[in-house]
């Protein structure tokens, strides 16, 4: 199964990409990820953490390639849920040649809808733990105890573009540059919409459903 999880910053794609890529056991490429986990004592590193600080997408050229290099990885063989790619339009028809090439298409796009007006509140209201990764919300998803991971008593962490400020420009990137992609999955045939606006668990058997419904 080859998944996109869609939707604007902080809509949940990251939490509901973890808990899908557990359970159809492919594995979950985030380009934000990649891109945080680039080693910042490089030139690379330090390009790309400028772009991201400012809320600004990384270009096309660079992240088609270390997208394309990712999918040619043997745990993508059976497929892959991509989360936050592709962002543009001349990605998503990078992604497509990609895909051809390999033999394998897209299976569903899964578009996350919440309002603008909430999604300022869940960026900023974002932590991750350094350790593993595991993202939590101050108010709509706690950990037991304050700052300390559940999963692996790691502590947490603020992404450094995770501000109201940045976020404004986040979220104008995505209407100019994202948004127009629901259209192109549309007309592909491949675009199923869900309500990003329940609680975590109800979106995540929502999507269950979606992708349980395709068989
Ligand atoms: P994205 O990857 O789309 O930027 P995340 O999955 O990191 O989004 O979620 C953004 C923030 O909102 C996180 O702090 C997360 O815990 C929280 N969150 C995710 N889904 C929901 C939801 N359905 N309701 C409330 N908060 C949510
Ligand atoms: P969110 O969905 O909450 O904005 P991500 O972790 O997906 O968070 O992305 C964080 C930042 O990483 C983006 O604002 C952008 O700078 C960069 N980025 C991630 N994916 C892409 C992409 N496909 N193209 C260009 N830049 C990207
Ligand atoms: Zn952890």
């Amino acid at each position: 199964m080859q998944l996109l999880i869609m939707g604007a910053p902080g809509a949940g794609k990251g939490t509901q990409a973890t808990k899908l890529a557990e359970k159809y056991k492919i594995p979950h490429i985030s380009t934000g990820d990649i891109f945080r986990n680039l080693d910042e004592r490089t030139e690379l590193g330090q390009q790309v953490r400028r772009f991201m600080k400012s809320g600004k997408l990384i270009p096309d050229e660079l992240t088609n390639q270390i997208v394309e290099e990712r999918l040619q990885k043997s745990d993508c063989a059976d497929g892959f849920i991509l989360d936050g790619y592709p962002r543009t339009t001349a990605q998503a028809i990078n992604l497509d040649v990609v895909l051809k090439i390999l033999r394998q298409p897209l299976t569903q796009v899964l578009n996350i809808h919440v309002e603008p007006e909430e999604l300022i509140e869940r960026a900023v209201g974002r932590r991750i733990c350094k350790n593993c990764g595991a993202t939590y919300h101050v108010k709509f998803n706690p950990t037991k105890v304050a700052d300390v991971c559940d999963a692996c008593g790691g502590s947490l962490y603020q992404r450094a573009d995770d501000n109201a400020d940045t976020m404004k420009n986040r979220l104008s990137v995505y209407e100019n540059s994202t948004r127009p992609l629901i259209d192109y999955y549309k007309q592909a045939g491949i675009y199923s919409e869900i309500d990003g606006r329940q609680p975590i668990d109800k979106v995540t058997a929502d999507l269950f459903n979606v992708l349980d419904g395709l068989k």
